[in-house]
């Protein structure tokens, strides 16, 4: 299967309900160039400098989504031009991306990453810090909270990895109904990767992040 068919065979099946972040962290310049000629223009990436190279090589309508774990003293490398950052796991992270939005002269849209995975290793809120920011939600000014992101556990178990998922939709829907600050819009769930995006979909994902279903294995260059 080809980049191009694979994009095509996305786009076919998810019809407008829910959009694909290509993530194409790792993969060369042609494998991007490729997937955009096939139409895809939103892509993930989850290292600021390699986004960053990215970023300035290739055509300037690409919207460019952080998901992997954003350290503070990188914010302001990618603030000038990200559309999305999925991964914000704290309230520190969330200041600097708000510090470094008024230096771009940017509001930049932002997920709160969520801890729904039974695994010791993940970055994220609980639920209770969640619910807990946006009751008493600081005034930040070029931040905007768009909704949630979440990663379920690395398990071959169905049914756990869309208990998971529903925990997150519960949790989106909860905020939704509530009586939130302006900045704070509860209307992206980004859920699904390659080998749970199915479940991801059924369970009212908006943003899946595919990488290895759409592009290949990737070949990580440092790995014997
Ligand atoms: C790498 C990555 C993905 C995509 O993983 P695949 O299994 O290749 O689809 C999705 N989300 C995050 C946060 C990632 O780091």
């Amino acid at each position: 299967m080809s980049i191009k068919n694979n994009i095509q065979l996305f786009s076919d099946s998810l019809q407008g309900a829910c959009r694909l972040v290509a993530v194409s962290k790792v993969q060369p310049i042609e494998k991007l160039h490729e997937a955009y000629e096939a139409g895809q223009r939103i892509f993930g990436e989850n290292k600021v400098q390699e986004m960053e190279q990215k970023y300035h090589v290739l055509p300037k309508d690409i919207e460019w989504h952080m998901i992997g774990h954003l350290q503070t003293n990188k914010v302001k490398y990618i603030a000038p031009f990200v559309s999305l950052i999925h991964s914000v796991d704290s309230v520190k992270l969330l200041d600097e991306i708000n510090k470094q939005g008024k230096k771009a002269n940017q509001i930049i849209p932002c997920l709160l990453q969520i801890y729904i995975a039974n695994e010791e290793t993940k970055f994220g809120f609980s639920e209770e810090e969640a619910l807990n920011l946006l009751t008493d939600y600081p005034s930040f000014s070029n931040v905007q909270i768009v909704g949630l992101m979440g990663m379920a556990t690395f398990t071959d178990n169905q049914e756990q990895i869309r208990n998971e998922f529903k925990v997150l939709k519960k949790l989106f829907e909860r905020l939704k109904a509530m009586n939130l600050p302006p900045q704070v819009v509860m209307k992206e769930l980004s859920m699904g990767m390659s080998a749970d995006y199915k479940i991801a979909v059924e369970e009212g994902s908006t943003l899946i992040r595919v990488g290895s279903a759409l592009f290949g294995e990737r070949n990580y260059p440092n790995k014997i």
